[in-house]
Parts: structure tokens; sequence; C-alpha cells
């Protein structure tokens, strides 16, 4: 059937978000803007007429997983498949947009970070083109940023939860990091605004809403000259409707007493801190720049778990940066036996163009930062299963957020699992059915899996 092109409701476009939460939101702002212009927004690449793929260009694996996402894209492009224009987003698009567009041919426009507000433009420019000879390709990468505006009744990946960010960039410089290069320095975004949008993800009846910025605890401190996390904690959990609020990625120097005062005493805000730590040797902390030690990481722990016994604190650690002697990686494994994070991610150190890190000497040779990596996961293992041994016959309230394949098991998270990146609760349920995003009280029941608990409902 021949498209009517003058009509936006014909052209289907399926737009990929790769990479981080902030991303997944960017995706979900520009996949609305795309249906109030009238486009007709699917989840279905092979159907699409344009496919818009959001991409991370964080670390090496995410620069691959994204070209890899494009050229899987392109085989749907015509004359082979019903795809007639291929629109690359986000980070890596901002860090390589010239060479995206020369190695990758099949790409039609890039947009950078600071350019997701243009995506019905674009697509619009690019529909006008369908059929006819190809024009200069798109390239918007001018300026570095996000997402400015709000956009009303932004489209959610789920009814469980809803990710909401209150700031963009990083006025952090680890000198391994590309962010604050793709991103730019860290940006508040305005109390009333955040408001507004959780006000409106409330109405659509989502009761977890879960903060994102590349740094959290840093929230107000250029807009309002003071860190304002726990001020807008408070303002958040007045909001009708909304059951439970969730902080991640703080910096450790940002868990500052009144924060976690707030925490501890406002019964909508999840006892759970994500805090990435980076390492446990103050030789490497140093030499990426960062502004804690181990003894400030030490004390924050304490005062934490002080004022929330409860609370879970997840992490993430980077092994093989250039100079990590045996003896630094022996010190972040002892400090994290120390530690006890519940939950712990860890990335290998990979050279980023641009970043100090880049050609610093002593860069580690692949081999001992794959063994590094394999150890941290494996002592990993053994904190985290007697850290979840503790919550063995507790009852706590979880978050109904899907059903198991073999249609047993409700799945569903508790204050102390975030979405995508935590283990989960399998819940048997003594309850008629129940829905997406329905919160219950369950007893935990076993623990005895290495990550993934088990519960009833009571
Ligand atoms: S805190 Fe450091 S690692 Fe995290 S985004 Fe900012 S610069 Fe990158």
């Amino acid at each position: 059937m021949k498209k009517d092109l003058n009509s936006n409701t014909d052209i289907k476009i399926t737009l990929l978000a790769l990479g981080c939460s902030k991303n997944l939101i960017d995706c979900e702002n520009m996949s609305t803007e795309l249906r109030n212009a009238g486009y007709d927004v699917i989840n279905d690449v092979e159907a699409s007429d344009i496919v818009v793929i959001n991409t991370c260009g964080f670390i090496e694996s995410a620069k691959k997983e994204a070209i890899d996402a494009i050229l899987d894209c392109a085989d749907y492009k015509v004359p082979n498949g019903n795809v007639k224009k291929i629109i690359v987003s986000g980070c890596l698009s901002q860090r390589y947009p010239e060479d995206i567009l020369k190695e990758l041919p099949e790409v039609d426009a890039v947009l950078g970070t600071a350019h997701y507000g243009d995506i019905v433009d674009v697509v619009a420019r690019l529909v006008s083109e369908i059929g006819s000879e190809t024009k200069d390709k798109i390239n918007l990468t001018s300026g570095v940023g996000g997402f400015s505006h709000l956009v009303k009744d932004r489209d959610l990946s789920t009814e469980a939860y809803a990710w909401l960010k209150i700031g963009e960039g990083c006025r952090h410089r680890c000198s391994f990091c590309a962010i604050p290069l793709i991103r730019g320095t860290f940006v508040s975004r305005p109390m009333e605004d955040i408001l507004e949008e959780a006000k409106l993800i409330a109405a659509k009846g989502v009761k977890e809403i879960v903060l994102a910025a590349q740094d959290t605890t840093n929230y107000g401190i250029e807009l309002y000259n003071e860190r304002s996390l726990s001020k807008l904690l408070r303002k958040l959990s007045e909001i009708d409707g909304i059951e439970m609020i969730r902080v991640m990625y703080g910096y450790m120097d940002g868990i500052t007493p009144e924060l976690i005062e707030e925490m501890a005493n406002n019964p909508k805000v999840a006892h759970y801190l994500d805090i990435p730590i980076q390492h446990g040797s103050d030789r490497i902390l140093k030499a990426m720049y960062r502004r804690d030690n181990a003894e400030l990481i030490t004390s924050r722990l304490e005062m934490i778990r002080k004022a929330m016994p409860d609370c879970i604190i997840r992490t993430t650690v980077m092994v093989g940066f250039p100079g990590e002697t045996e003896e630094d990686f022996q010190t972040l494994k002892d400090n994290l036996r120390k530690w006890k994070f519940d939950r712990l991610g860890c990335f290998i150190f990979s050279p980023e163009e641009g970043t100090p890190a880049y050609d610093m000497p002593d860069q580690v040779d692949v081999e001992t930062k794959q063994r590094r990596y394999d150890e941290i996961y494996e002592l990993q293992k053994e904190i985290s299963a007697e850290q979840s041994q503790k919550r063995l016959g507790t009852v706590t309230r979880v978050n109904i957020c899907s059903v198991s394949d073999d249609g047993i098991f409700y799945i569903g998270r508790s204050y102390g699992e975030s979405p995508e990146v935590d283990p989960v609760i399998y819940i048997a349920s003594q309850e008629e059915e129940l829905k997406i995003g329905d919160f219950v009280e369950v007893k935990i029941v076993d623990c005895s899996d290495d990550y993934d608990m088990t519960a009833v409902t009571i």
C-alpha cells in the first residue's frame, strides 16, 4: 500500500533506548513529542519507516553496542526492508558525529545531546525526502546538554515506575569519564518543573518514582546555592498517589546529615542509595580525581547505617585504572569486605578520548583487568549473599512489576531493589489477582539464591 506522506499518522517510528536510565528518559520524551506531532510510534524496527537509536557513548562496550544496534537496523533499510531513514541520537552522536555519518552511510541524521528537542523537525525533514534522492545528511550536534523543557504526558515504558530526571550533566571531572564532555556541566532542573512532572506521573497511576541525574546529591547547588535534594524529596512526598521515591546515582560527599535525616524520617523515601565509589584505594581515587577517600567513604557508610539500619546500598567500582597495582587492587577488595555494599556493579577501565586518563602511563593489560573484574564479582557474590540473609523473614512492601514466564510468580521490587540493575523478588500470591504497579505486603521466605529472593503475600 502506498503511504500518504502528507499524513504523519501513516509514518511509523520506532525508538530504541540504549545505555542508562537518563537515556531512556530522553527517549520517552522524544516518543511523546513525535506522538503529539501525529506520528505512529511503535515498537517494531522491521515495520517502521523511521528508526531513532538513542545511543550511549560512555565506555567502549557501550559504543560497540550502539554500533551493533545501528547495523542491525540498517539490515531493515530499503531496498531490503521497510526502514527508510535512520536517526542516531544521544551520547555516541555527540562524541563522534562525523565518524558515524562517514563510516555508517545508512545513517541519515545525527542528533547531539542538546538537540533532542529538534526531533520532530528532523523527522519532518527526513519524511519530506522519502522517495527522492537523499539530500545532505543532517548533523545537529552543536552544544551539549539534554531536554531542557518539560514534556507533558511523557510516554512511560512501564506502569510500575517512572524515572524522573532532576538534572543534566556533571560538575565533577573524574579523570576517566567522558560524560562532562558529552553532557556538559551539571544543571539542576527547576524544582517546580520536577514537581509538575511528578504530578503528571502520579495522575497516570504510577506510584514509584526514581530520581536520576549524573549526581543527584548535587541537586540545587548552582540553582539554589545549596544542596536541595532533601527539600525536593519532602515536596515530592507531598504529592498524592506517589508511594515510593528512590534516589539513584549519588556521590559520597553529597550524602549529608540533612539528606540522611530526610530519608530516615520520610516514609515515602526508599531506604536505598546508589553511590558509585569507583575505587577503594586512596592512591587510585586521587588519580581518578575523585573528591572522596576511603576514610570519608567509611564514615558516610557508618552514618547512613546508623540512621537507617535497613538501608540497601549499591555501588559501582572500576578495575584496571592506569597505575592500579596489585596492592591497590587488594586494598579495594579489603575495603569492599569491610564496607559490605549490598549490591555492586563493576566496570573495566577503558581509555576514553579527551579524558585525562586516556594516555596516563602504566595502562593495565587486558588479562589483568579481566581477572580483577572476575575477582570482584566473586567477592561480591559472597558479600551480597551474606547481606541478603538479613532480610530472611522480614516483611516488606513490594511494587508488582511483571509476571514470571511460567506464570507462577509475580515479580516485584521492594524499597531495596532498584529497577533494571538489582535482583528481584519472586512472589507467590494468595491474592486473586495483582496488577502491575500494585503495592502489596510480603514476607521474604527464601534468600538462598545468589541474588533473587522469594516471598509470599501476607
Ligand atoms: S561523577 Fe565522575 S564518573 Fe560520574 S558522571 Fe560525573 S565525571 Fe563521570
